[in-house]
């Protein structure tokens, strides 16, 4: 079926300026650092191309291949700088120079190599691939490959289609054709390259739009299972980490361990050093004690100064240990704050159990180690007491 050029120039130049409007407009700010403002200018960019290489229907060749280029050029100049931004928001400025040498060289070769269509053509399609290879590069980069992985999966896709796109175009620009058709481009190259830039268009701007989405989503995910003061795990995090630990265990008839831990007279160092000293104690303690956990373990803040650790594949012998260990060494470093030393202690409930199978299980654990660090209050303070299942 065939396709009608001036359709597709209409269809291609309507939806780049839809886009570059949405993304510029939810975006925002015409310059924010995050790339999402580059990628904007850069299908303004890309929709003037077409209306630009239009123009030599009219005439206007000189001005129609040079503009035309410049704009298609300085298109992929802005995508590569908007992946740079997303990944590292601050590109260095000889960096942001380089980036416009491509675009440079692709003006020059348009200019130079105005009358010899079939070179230029192939020169051109060579550049054009060579900053499509940027943007192949760039997107499938370390900082982009583990986090945020579909969107970048769908924009290194369509990076890798418009490559494919210069590189056909190159070879079938090259042993010529009637260069008086459909101006001066043999019309199935034409609409091959039409059809190839809509199809990348659409899964780089798909991709890319997704790409920021995904970080967004992973950083609120991030934010919900944070404590905003110390950066352990909140209360939630350690309630859904305690029902999957427990899951695990009874799967494979582990024991598990809690530790519940509680600072002894906390109010007290609130009422002499002040609440800003209070929390620098809260942060220097789990600063300390998420430095004594092996990596499975997991360290929260399950209330005001209320700590819990929940050790994986843990008998009671090892977190009884652990236990003392943390109690011995808090008591030992009193806390420096503002030039005063601030002594700390603390007390801590110790539950081990191989887990049944039933629903509540997480919930008789907590039970437990609260029971056994209840005892550790009653009889004293400043230890660990151990509670059985
Ligand atoms: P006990 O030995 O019985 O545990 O005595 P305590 O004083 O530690 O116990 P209590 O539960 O009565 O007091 C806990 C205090 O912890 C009260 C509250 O002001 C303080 N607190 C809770 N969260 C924070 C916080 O985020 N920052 C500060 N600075 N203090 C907090
Ligand atoms: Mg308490
Ligand atoms: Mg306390």
């Amino acid at each position: 079926m065939p396709l009608d050029l001036p359709t597709m120039l209409w269809v291609m130049t309507l939806s780049c300026l839809v886009l570059s409007a949405s993304v510029l407009f939810v975006n925002g700010s015409p310059r924010s650092d995050d790339g999402m403002a580059a990628w904007g200018w850069s299908m303004l960019l890309h929709g003037l191309s077409y209306p630009a290489f239009a123009l030599r229907l009219y005439g206007w060749l000189g001005a129609s291949i040079l503009l035309a280029n410049l704009f298609a050029s300085a298109t992929m100049a802005l995508q590569l700088l908007a992946i740079w931004q997303f990944q590292r928001a601050s590109v260095p400025p000889l960096r942001r120079w380089l980036l416009w040498l491509p675009v440079l060289a692709t003006v020059t070769v348009g200019g130079a190599f105005m009358h010899d269509h079939p070179l230029r053509q192939t020169l051109l399609a060579g550049c054009g691939m060579l900053q499509a290879g940027l943007l192949v590069w760039q997107a499938g980069l370390p900082g982009l490959r583990h986090a945020h992985e579909k969107g970048r999966r769908l924009l290194w896709l369509g990076s890798l289609g418009l490559m494919a796109v210069f590189l056909t175009r190159a070879l079938l620009v090259f042993p010529g054709g009637d260069w008086q058709r459909q101006v001066s481009i043999p019309y199935e190259v034409q609409s091959f390259t039409y059809l190839g830039a809509l199809l990348v268009m659409l899964l780089n701007n798909v991709g890319f739009v997704l790409m920021h989405k995904e970080r967004a989503v992973a950083a609120q995910r991030e934010l919900a299972a944070r404590d905003p003061l110390t950066g352990i795990a909140n209360r939630r995090a350690l309630m859904e980490a305690l029902q999957h630990q427990v899951a695990v265990a009874t799967r494979r008839q582990t024991p598990v361990s809690v530790l519940m831990i509680d600072i002894d007279f906390f109010k007290r160092v609130n009422d002499r050093h002040g609440h800003l000293a209070g929390d620098a104690v809260l942060c220097a303690l789990a600063e300390r004690i998420g430095r004594r956990l092996r990596a499975q373990d997991i360290l929260g803040r399950y209330g005001g100064e209320e700590f819990m650790i929940l050790l994986p594949h843990t008998d009671a012998d090892g977190a009884v240990r652990l236990a003392e260990d943390l109690r011995r060494q808090v008591e030992q470093a009193p806390i420096a704050f503002n030039g005063a030393d601030i002594p700390v202690t603390l007390s801590i409930g110790v539950h081990t159990r191989v887990p049944e199978p039933g629903p509540d299980a997480g919930d008789a654990m907590l039970a437990a180690a609260d029971r056994a660090l209840y005892a550790a209050k009653t009889s004293g303070r400043n230890r660990g007491e151990f509670a059985g299942a």
